[in-house]
């Protein structure tokens, strides 16, 4: 059989993008995926509906040992581009808070657009098939399961060990490991932080409010929830893509308003914690108010007082134990590290005609949509260079 132009490894989002458009630029293209169905981590992303980008599209929402590597890729490749295949297909959308765009009806829309888009262009699906070895001679050979494959270029867009529940493997890594490439070891990301046994914000399971979250020095101001196991929600799991395990993180619990300001308002007679109260839920201020300064009214706070006050509400610190993981991990951090690859067509440097796209590099999103538009925007890039 004659070889293929490319040969894709994964069917998920850069996959998927990067095979429709070589595939439109006359190139023969094949996917290969050991899932039966394709795009699996797609369907269940945003809850089903699919965060599929961010009109807030800036290098900075990016973590990466490389802060430049995503800026050519995203500058191609502007959330405009998605939204014009979701419209061309009458796939409706709607946009939520920051910036963030969610499919109306569902992530499957998108997953059977892309397919569709694949084989009216002629693409090759080798689905459900184990991959068990990828060599370059002249071509890349790919031997599986049940058959080999023969190509001039080989996309690498395998993802990451994240959410293996989808089929998510480190086989991306270790195929790049394979061809020299260095990795950024790989770390859960966008996921909850898990707390010390006898934590006693554990019992705060199930209050959510606006917290700034600092962590790795990057600070984020969204929802926090406490959990039976520790900290959720937008602000916890944006945090775990900056944060280092043994590193305390710092909450802000009232970054909207400064307690000298309630305090100044408050004419100095009420109790701490009846000025705090009226801004925090009740649990929250017993938990984090020393309570013998909870009991004081305003105005004999000593200043030392006054300082472990601001200290408690405004920067209190807590070490996590940990998190929960890559089970619970929405996307995997660190990766194929970006030095070796180039930033515009996403080639390896060290082999001509291996090619890395989506999670499977060391790029991380932060929560909103930042993950698959890299995913499409790097596929992109393959898909116009091959
Ligand atoms: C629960 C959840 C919710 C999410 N929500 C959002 C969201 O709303 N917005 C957002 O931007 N991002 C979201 N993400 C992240 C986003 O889905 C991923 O970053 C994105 O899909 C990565 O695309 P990819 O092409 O690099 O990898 P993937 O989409 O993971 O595709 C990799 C493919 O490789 C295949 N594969 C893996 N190992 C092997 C192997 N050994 N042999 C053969 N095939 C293999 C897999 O089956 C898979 O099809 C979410 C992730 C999760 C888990």
């Amino acid at each position: 059989m004659k070889p293929y132009d490319l040969m894709v490894l994964g069917a998920g989002a850069s996959g998927l993008w990067a095979a429709m458009v070589a595939a439109r630029r006359g190139k023969r293209v094949c996917v290969v995926d050991h899932g039966k169905k394709p795009g699996r981590k797609v369907l269940v992303a945003g809850g089903g509906k699919c965060n599929f980008t961010n009109r807030d599209m800036e290098p900075h929402h990016f973590v990466c040992e490389n802060p430049h590597f995503v800026k050519s890729a995203i500058a191609r490749f502007t959330p405009w581009e998605i939204i014009g295949f979701l419209d061309a297909r009458g796939i409706s959308w709607e946009e939520r808070e920051l910036g963030r765009l969610f499919c109306k009806k569902s992530a499957a829309d998108i997953v059977s657009a892309l397919k569709e888009a694949c084989r009216r262009s002629g693409v090759s699906f080798y689905l459900g098939q184990r991959i068990t070895r990828l060599e370059k001679k002249e071509n890349f050979h790919l031997t599986l399961s049940q058959e080999t494959v023969e190509a001039q270029n080989c996309l690498v867009a395998l993802g990451g060990p994240a959410w293996p529940q989808v089929g998510a493997t480190d086989f991306g890594h270790r195929i790049a490991k394979q061809f020299g490439h260095a990795i950024v070891p790989a770390r859960p990301a966008l996921v909850p932080f898990t707390l010390k046994k006898k934590s006693s914000f554990k019992e705060l399971a199930g209050i959510a409010l606006p917290a700034r979250l600092t962590a790795g020095g990057k600070s984020v101001t969204e929802n926090l929830l406490f959990t039976h196991t520790g900290l959720s929600g937008p602000a916890a799991l944006q945090g775990s893509c900056n944060w280092k395990k043994g590193e305390a993180i710092a909450i802000d619990f009232l970054p909207q308003a400064p307690i000298d300001t309630l305090f100044d308002a408050s004419g100095g007679k009420p109790m701490v914690k009846t000025v705090i109260g009226k801004h925090l839920p009740e649990r929250l201020t017993r938990a984090i108010l020393p309570s013998k300064l909870a009991s004081k009214q305003v105005a004999q706070l000593t200043r030392d007082q006054y300082d472990t006050l601001k200290k408690r509400i405004h920067n209190h610190l807590i070490t996590p134990s940990g998190t929960l993981g890559m089970k619970k991990a929405e996307v995997t951090g660190g990766g194929v590290c970006t030095r070796e690859i180039s930033s515009k067509t996403m080639e390896s440097k060290k082999t001509k005609g291996l090619y890395f796209a989506g999670e499977v590099l060391d790029v991380t999103g932060q929560l909103g949509g930042y993950n698959l538009h890299w995913a499409w925007a790097s596929g992109q890039a393959v898909g116009e260079s091959v």
